[in-house]
């Protein structure tokens, strides 16, 4: 008896096993299919200075969209793209895609803001990015200053010499670089010293949760920013509160839903009308 079930352990096991497998492939061949048919879509979410209560950035968010399955949020499937290395022709095409719509608001009139655009570690590892990078630019005609890209410290770790002269070539390039979801890598100050970066982002979990040791922290990346010359920037802020306490610490940005859920294209312009405080 024993025996009988172990082994239907084992038939459930194999059959989860390759059903997971199966779904993974077809995955895989959805995503090599989306890539070429451009079933993309860039959502943009606002950053706003504390300062002057204006849109300054605006954070470039990939969405799949799936014929079938609708709207396909980047958690789902950025982590499988960056694994079979789909992640270099999406990245791409997002890098290209924001500049070019940034450029397209600015030729239209809206107020001239930078474009954030996320990059992967398998991304930011190949060899050509900057020249890569440089070329969209051209090709779209955005001026190199109003378009920011975020790194995050997983791939701070591995090959340093490479990273830097990577970061060295975009700030050549007058792109500026960002650290995201500051605080929950393997951040190691030294780095942080060391390469060229214009900003860090706190990650939303140290702002959702503001437990004593939170707040202590928060207020060190806020002092630690200003020290090494560096803007700061809180990400996941949903309430006034959550305002004002950065406000009070001396953030210089801040992004949430507070002010805006990320929103599509079309209503970006929107964004520029409203009142944001
Ligand atoms: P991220 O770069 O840290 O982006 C911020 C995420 O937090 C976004 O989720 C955004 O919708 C969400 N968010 C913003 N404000 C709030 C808030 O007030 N409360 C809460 N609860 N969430 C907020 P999203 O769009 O689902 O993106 C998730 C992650 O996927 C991004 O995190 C980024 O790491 C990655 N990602 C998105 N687009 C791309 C892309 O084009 N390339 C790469 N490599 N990664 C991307
Ligand atoms: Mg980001
Ligand atoms: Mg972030
Ligand atoms: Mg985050």
């Amino acid at each position: 008896l024993i025996k009988e079930e172990n082994k239907n352990d084992y038939q459930i096991f194999k059959t989860s096993l390759t059903e997971g497998f199966k779904e993974r492939l077809t995955m895989e061949n959805e995503l090599h299919k989306a890539i070429k048919n451009q079933d993309f879509e860039l959502f943009f979410q606002p950053q706003i200075e504390m300062k002057s209560k204006k849109i300054i950035g605006l954070e470039a968010l990939c969405r799949w969209n799936h014929p079938e399955k609708g709207l396909i949020p980047p958690k789902e499937f950025i982590p499988l793209s960056e694994k079979t290395g789909l992640i270099v022709e999406l990245g791409d095409w997002v890098i290209r895609e924001a500049c070019r719509q940034n450029k397209l608001w600015q030729d239209l009139g809206l107020p001239k803001v930078k474009v954030s655009v996320n990059l992967s570690a398998r991304q930011f590892l190949q060899r050509d990015l900057v020249r890569n990078i440089e070329s969209i630019l051209n090709e779209t005609g955005l001026d190199p200053q109003y378009l920011e890209l975020e790194i995050t410290e997983s791939m701070a770790m591995s090959n340093e010499q490479f990273i830097i002269e990577t970061l060295k070539g975009f700030q050549q390039l007058g792109v500026n670089v960002a650290l995201d979801d500051f605080g929950t890598g393997y951040s190691s100050l030294k780095y942080i010293s060391q390469f060229p970066l214009s900003k860090l982002k706190i990650d939303r979990l140290f702002i959702q949760n503001r437990t004593e040791q939170n707040v202590a922290i928060v207020k060190t990346i806020i002092h630690l920013s200003h020290s090494l010359n560096l803007k700061v920037i809180a990400e996941g802020v949903e309430n006034e509160e959550d305002l004002l306490f950065l406000n009070g610490e001396n953030c210089d940005e801040v992004q949430g839903f507070y002010f805006s859920k990320p929103v599509p294209v079309k209503e970006v312009d929107l964004l520029f009308n409203k009142k944001l405080s």
